[in-house]
């Protein structure tokens, strides 16, 4: 264990190799869009499984179902836990895994964690991303948000905490698609397509849900013992930045002035030449340190200058992911990739921020005057 306490963000694929940390899967939506149902789904097909629940008022676990799970729940109760209750989060985790080894309860292999409808998801990633006893124990291995087929539209409209849950999203789930007309399932789907393009999308009814579609959607894939970058990034699914992003201002006003989330947009950018560590550390701080709010996800894979190998790197508005060190290119593109959703940000200003500070402005800027 001692070698664990010492263990570097930057060779995480080592330290899954030699030590399996259990997974955990954030699952979160807006009030009343289907998250306990679908958890009462999965406590009966997805066996040793801890539930963490912090939703209060909605839809019960059914008792008869509680009893018949064989993992251990745990209520983290007495308010929010984005908010009022954040603190509880690791204690009550780190509780779980002392309980687990004593063998008190059952050795489960995996872990839920259902927030409150209105929960910003950034500073629950925070607390499990950063605090390191939990980090050498439990890895995250994604997020699902669900989202209601009859009430998403305006709930996207009028909450901010809506738009964050499904950019945070490395899955989303559309639910009582059966309630609601094929013109505004197919509405939703497309605006959650432009949101997030990497998310893959289902329909679940009535929670029955493949316990698979919601396992191994981070950059580790457990099943196949790999990092897959391919898989988690999806840069083709973006519009590059330079383009004209998906959702850009100027397009919509012109053409659809009634459309929804002018003010959200999804990129990408390519840089050709390999970038200087810092310079990128400088740019990348300063949109996660000022410009936190504007920034709802970016996710990348970089070639830098210094390092012969490429790094994975992953940031939800304040909150960076630990830097991953892959083993090698996923394929022969070895330009540094970035996908960004932003909110009220220019893309061709994140652009400029990126090729200013990472030293790659000559690959695009040869023949400009500097
Ligand atoms: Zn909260």
């Amino acid at each position: 264990m001692d070698a664990l306490k010492d263990s570097d963000p930057l060779h995480a694929k080592a330290r899954v190799e030699s030590y399996a940390p259990l997974p955990i899967t954030l699952l979160t939506g807006f009030l009343g869009s289907g998250k306990t149902t679908v958890l009462n789904h999965l406590v009966r097909t997805l066996p040793r499984t801890a539930i963490l629940m912090n939703e209060f008022g909605a839809v019960a676990l059914d008792h008869q179902l509680l009893q018949k799970m064989d993992g251990p729940m745990a209520l983290l109760s007495g308010g929010c836990v984005c908010c009022t209750i954040s603190g509880s989060l690791s204690p009550t985790l780190k509780n779980l895994w002392m309980a687990r080894q004593k063998g008190d309860i059952p050795a489960f292999e995996r872990v839920i964690i259902e927030t409150t409808g209105i929960a910003d998801p950034a500073p629950v990633l925070d607390n499990l991303l950063h605090d390191n006893w939990i980090r050498a124990r439990f890895r995250l291995d994604g997020v699902v948000t669900t989202v209601d087929a009859v009430f998403g539209m305006g709930q996207l409209d009028a909450h901010f905490e809506a738009l964050k849950q499904v950019a945070v999203a490395d899955k989303l789930l559309l639910t009582k698609t059966d309630l609601a007309s094929p013109e505004t399932v197919a509405a939703l789907r497309a605006r959650l397509a432009t949101l997030n393009p990497a998310a893959d999308l289902i329909t679940v009814t009535h929670g029955a849900i493949d316990p698979a579609a919601i396992q191994n959607l981070g950059l580790w894939n457990a099943e196949t013992q790999a990092l897959e970058v391919a898989r988690w990034l999806k840069p083709q699914r973006y519009q590059p930045a330079r383009a004209g992003a998906i959702g850009g201002k100027p397009a919509i006003q012109n053409a659809r002035p009634e459309l929804h989330d002018t003010r959200i947009q999804s990129f990408s950018v390519v840089l050709d030449t390999p970038l200087d560590r810092y310079g990128l550390h400088s740019a990348l701080s300063m949109l996660t340190s000022f410009r936190a709010e504007n920034l709802l996800r970016f996710k990348a894979i970089v070639n830098l200058q210094d390092e012969p190998q490429p790094v994975v790197l992953h940031g939800v508005q304040h909150v960076l992911y630990p830097e991953v060190k892959l083993d090698a290119w996923p394929d022969d593109d070895h330009r540094s990739r970035f996908v960004f959703i932003v909110r009220d940000l220019d893309p061709a200003f994140i652009e400029k921020l990126l090729t200013d500070f990472s030293g790659a402005a000559h690959a695009h800027q040869a023949d400009a005057p500097s």
